[in-house]
């Protein structure tokens, strides 16, 4: 099964009455171990498609298959549910618990699942090794360097074993050396694993570094350069 099948999804926008169309009929198959990188314009629908990939929304009409299951019927339970057993986020501004240590804030995803305490910890200090922090897991995200902290959040997304990473702008805070640090880290994770990651960049070189681009404009697929068999 692919990792991503959506046919024809469109979301529309109420907007002070008038409907705003942020998706305007998009088609797009991502396959287990994928690595795309969607690029376009501010405005173009990128993060509701994202959205829309990451079961936080249900598309207006179409449909859209996430790790095998329909999410466009779903009620916000079965959506949740879909999205904690399916998807890991990674954003640009990392969203760690600033007062919380690395390892607390990598084990969080498993509190939400009932994971028991120890092994939530063992999970958590395991992903933190898979990202190179295995030392840091004491320090609280203050004390850590940006790209230290992209990190700990990429460990955070990656601990319960998703089939699909999103990432949105996840260089966007960082300088470009760190940048190329975190896209090395999740290009390794992305081979390991076979997760399959799907991220939003401005950045060109970012673009360019993954297998296949998919270009949204005016809240469609206008390019997408590796359109699997
Ligand atoms: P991008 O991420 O590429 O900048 P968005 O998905 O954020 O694009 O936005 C696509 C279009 O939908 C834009 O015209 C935007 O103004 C509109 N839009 C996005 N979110 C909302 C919302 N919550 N309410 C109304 N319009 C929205
Ligand atoms: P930024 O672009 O600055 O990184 P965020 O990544 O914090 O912005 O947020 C992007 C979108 O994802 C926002 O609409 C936010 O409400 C949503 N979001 C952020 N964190 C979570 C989360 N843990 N669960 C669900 N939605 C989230």
């Amino acid at each position: 099964t692919p990792a991503i099948e959506a046919v024809g999804i469109t979301r529309d926008y109420p907007l002070e009455g008038v409907t705003v169309q942020a998706l305007r009929g998009v088609s797009l198959r991502i396959d287990e171990g994928e690595y795309v990188a969607v690029v376009g314009p501010s405005g173009s629908g990128k993060s509701t498609l994202m959205h829309l990939l990451g079961c936080l929304d249900r598309p207006t009409t179409g449909s859209l298959k996430v790790g095998g299951e329909e999410s466009s019927g779903l009620d916000g339970t079965a959506l949740a549910s879909l999205r904690n057993r399916t998807i890991g986020f990674v954003f640009q501004s990392f969203a760690l618990l600033p007062r919380v240590s690395a390892l607390d804030n990598v084990a969080l995803p498993l509190v939400y699942r009932g994971v028991p305490g120890a092994e939530r910890r063992a999970r958590a200090a395991a992903a933190l090794d898979r990202v190179g922090l295995a030392e840091r897991r004491n320090h609280r995200p203050t004390q850590l360097s940006g790209g230290e902290q992209q990190r700990v959040a990429i460990a955070r997304a990656l601990v319960g074993e998703p089939r699909i990473l999103l990432a949105d702008e996840p260089t966007g805070n960082l300088d470009t050396r760190t940048g190329h640090e975190v896209m090395a880290i999740l290009e390794r994770l992305n081979v390991e694993s076979g997760v399959a990651v799907v991220l939003v960049t401005h950045d060109l070189e970012v673009a360019a570094r993954a297998r296949r681009q998919v270009h949204v404009r005016d809240g469609l697929v206008e390019r997408d350069t590796g359109v699997p068999a």
